[in-house]
């Protein structure tokens, strides 16, 4: 994928320079702005800054966090700047549909961090891979996942892309109203219906990322292979294949994002149609 030189996304937070390794979620310090604003009001009204430092500590920064220089290897540095041209990409593309439908689409944050840290849905662990907490609509990701991936047999960048692309679509879901509506009927169901509706709303965060895949192409930033790497990724991390690798067997009732076939299926229709609106796997 011809990510370099492209646009970087302004909403990474960097917290793989906490030293703690767990914990220290939104440990921001002071953002550039709440700085100017504590010069302005020390020359202007003459504000007690000892006290306004405290507030702003407490606070989670919102821009990107301004934490201890990160020590990273190449490899590190290339996923980060794919992630931030990734994200930056969903941005405009998801954009672009909202404003179409006169709706406003509201960035997610992305957080890189190493090991665990802690988020409104939890501790975050890099055990559990990549996911999106609805409840700050952050995506937290530890780029280490990049080697479980190798390990699956999914690699090179647009399979990486493919997985950043798939967890916005669950922001995408949560800002549609999707996640809260399939949480409310989970409730109300048996764990086998409960999982059925997990794999629709997976699919259709397959189905996404495939419409922003359609979006970078149109944009001629793909390269031969990365279809297919996306291809082998959504292979690779079927519900079916994963349980193959982990116990030997597969138990349908248990799946929660689908089959190989199937997260090859609903990506491809997305990646083709270039259209959310194709995206129903509810219907
Ligand atoms: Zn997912």
């Amino acid at each position: 994928m011809r990510w370099k030189g492209q646009r970087q996304s302004n909403n990474i937070e960097d917290r793989r320079g906490n030293s703690s390794g767990g914990g220290g979620g939104g440990r921001g310090g002071l953002s550039i702005t709440g700085i100017v604003i504590i010069l302005i009001g020390y020359f202007l009204f003459d504000v007690d800054l000892s006290d306004e430092v405290g507030v702003l500590d407490k606070q989670e920064t919102t821009t990107i966090s301004q934490n201890a220089p990160v020590q990273e290897s190449q490899q590190e540095a290339d996923l980060r700047g794919l992630t931030g041209m990734v994200l930056a990409s969903t941005e405009d593309s998801w954009g672009a549909y909202f404003k179409h439908h006169d709706a406003y689409y509201r960035e997610p944050k992305l957080v890189l961090y190493r090991n665990a840290t802690s988020t409104a849905c939890g501790k975050g662990t890099s055990a559990t891979g990549p996911f999106y907490c609805p409840a700050d609509e952050k995506i937290y990701i530890d780029l280490s996942f990049y080697d479980d991936m190798k390990d699956l047999g999914a690699q090179g960048d647009f399979a990486f892309a493919y997985v950043v692309a798939h967890e916005v679509g669950h922001h995408v879901q949560h800002l549609l109203g999707i996640n809260e509506k399939v949480a409310r009927q989970q409730e109300r169901l048996s764990e086998k219906k409960a999982n059925q509706l997990s794999v629709k709303q997976e699919l259709q965060a397959d189905c996404f990322a495939g419409v922003w895949g359609h979006y970078v192409d149109q944009k001629g930033l793909l390269e031969m292979g990365d279809v297919q790497e996306a291809m082998d990724t959504a292979a690779a991390i079927g519900d079916d294949r994963l349980q193959q690798q982990g116990q030997g067997h597969v138990v349908p009732d248990s799946f929660t994002h689908g089959t190989s076939a199937q997260r090859m299926q609903w990506f491809n229709r997305g990646f083709k149609s270039g259209d959310p609106d194709q995206c129903n796997t509810f219907g």
